[in-house]
């Protein structure tokens, strides 16, 4: 179960609601797509459930298949943006140590760059 369907002051569930415009790539019924407002990479799109889970942790925890599905997603984005082949990354950031500053799951698709190991 999600942590709520939807949490009044989260940006994402607004974005997910509609009510924040995003550039939104792909739709699907538990998840959207939209590209970053600060992209850090060519390709650089996040992928959100619909449904409120504050980080990947939460929804791991709750068994329901979304890691699995952001994962397939994620592929589908990187596909679609021709980095698929050459390589792509795909990112959770999982608490504030981490550098998540939305805490509504969300994985960043980036591609199109060399991606330099370890990450900063
Ligand atoms: P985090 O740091 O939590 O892993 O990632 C949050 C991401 O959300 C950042 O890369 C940031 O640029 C992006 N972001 C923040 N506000 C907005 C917004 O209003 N629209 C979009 N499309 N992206 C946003
Ligand atoms: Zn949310």
């Amino acid at each position: 179960m999600p942590v709520a369907v939807s949490e009044p002051d989260c940006l994402f569930c607004k974005i997910a609601a509609g009510k924040v415009p995003a550039d939104i790539v792909r739709e699907g019924e538990r998840t959207l797509a939209f590209r970053d407002i600060n992209p850090q990479a060519p390709v650089h799109v996040l992928i959100i459930p619909r449904d409120h889970y504050p980080t990947a942790a939460a929804a791991g925890a709750a068994g329901e298949g979304l890691l699995d599905e952001i994962a397939r997603e994620a592929h589908e984005i990187a596909e679609a943006g021709g980095v698929a082949e050459g390589g792509y990354r795909l990112v959770f950031n999982t608490g504030a140590d981490a550098g998540q500053t939305v805490f509504h799951l969300h994985g960043h698709v980036l591609g199109g760059r060399g991606l330099e190991w370890p990450p900063g």
